[in-house]
């Protein structure tokens, strides 16, 4: 009887678990040494794939393939999201696109003007693959192109073979919409977040959102000297919560829904300030701003890396708000 009992427990807990069930940890080093890729690429929807990043900042063992890359076959063709880290990794994940499908790549966009969305630009710009960025990460990568590049060779070494900076094709200011195939696709930029030219992918008829750096899941997001934390609450809880997506896939992370994705990224950035705020205040300075209690993130990947420098660069912004 207690047997019955707990099969039927198991059986309960397996039906209620996320899109995926797989785990994510930095300590894992690679999950799929056949390839640069970091993990397989997974089905997340239908015709909706994800090859998940490691939560752990690029290293030479995870070939920089530290954020999601992700691809929807149209059925008139694929379109990618992330050139990825290096050109080798987006070769890796064309290669993996091949296996699944005879659909030729017909669009890459990157998420942001960061190298793990646009250094493999270079191997897509070679197949003749077009390229969509928004205007402000093609600003990007122009202004910082080089030192991306060179701090990518500094991590990858022989791994970095073939990586060069290749900008857009095209690009967009608030919104594209894209009609391949089955698919309606929304590339929208929905306002300051994470980094200049954040970019979501929009699926309004499956309500799923490949969402780039506006969510992180199952490591702390980091805050970068141009991260506008305020207006990245902001575009939040306007027009991000405004999608009502069903799925996100995030920009690192597992996929997941939005009450996940908002506990770690939205009430993380709303907590860390308001903790700055109480910090400041008190009459607090930059020193002991780094020490504000972030503990209940503590079991974050990437929390020791990340956890002082975020608050430091919080008090820097707050302290003129
Ligand atoms: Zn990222």
């Amino acid at each position: 009887m207690k047997r019955i009992f707990l099969l039927m427990l198991l059986a309960f807990s397996a039906a209620a678990l996320p899109v995926t069930s797989a785990r994510a940890s930095e300590a894992i080093a690679d999950q799929y040494p056949a390839s640069a890729l970091y993990a397989k690429p997974v089905e997340v929807i239908p015709h909706v794939w994800s090859a998940i990043g490691a939560t752990a900042p690029p290293t030479y063992e995870n070939w920089g393939h530290n954020n999601n890359l992700s691809f929807i076959v149209t059925g008139d063709g694929v379109v990618v999201i992330n050139g990825g880290g290096a050109y080798l990794l987006a070769k890796a994940l064309h290669e993996e696109i091949k296996r699944i499908t005879p659909q030729p790549v017909k669009l890459v966009i990157n998420e942001n003007g960061q190298g793990h969305a646009m250094l493999g630009n270079s191997y897509w710009a070679e197949q003749k693959v077009a390229i969509l960025v928004h205007q402000d990460a093609a600003k990007e990568f122009a202004a910082r192109g080089a030192q991306i590049l060179a701090s990518a060779q500094g991590v990858l070494k022989d791994r970095a073979e073939g990586t060069r900076i290749v900008g857009p094709t095209e690009t967009f200011a608030d919104k594209r919409v894209i009609t391949m195939g089955g698919f309606r696709i929304e590339v929208l930029h929905l306002g300051p977040a994470h980094s200049p030219g954040d970019t979501q992918v929009w699926l309004p008829e499956q309500s799923l959102v490949i969402a780039g750096d506006m969510a992180f899941h199952e490591r702390m997001p980091p805050i970068f000297d141009d991260t506008d934390t305020k207006g990245w609450v902001d575009t939040w809880a306007g027009p991000f919560e405004g999608l009502k997506a069903t799925y996100v896939i995030p920009g690192h992370g597992h996929p997941t829904n939005m009450a996940q994705v908002r506990r770690y990224t939205h009430d993380y950035l709303v907590y860390l300030r308001g903790k700055i705020r109480e910090h400041l205040d008190n009459g607090g300075d930059l020193k002991g701003a780094y020490y504000v209690d972030q503990s209940a993130y503590a079991h974050l990947d990437t929390f020791k890396q990340l956890a002082t420098r975020n608050a430091g660069r919080v008090f820097v912004q707050m302290e003129f708000e």
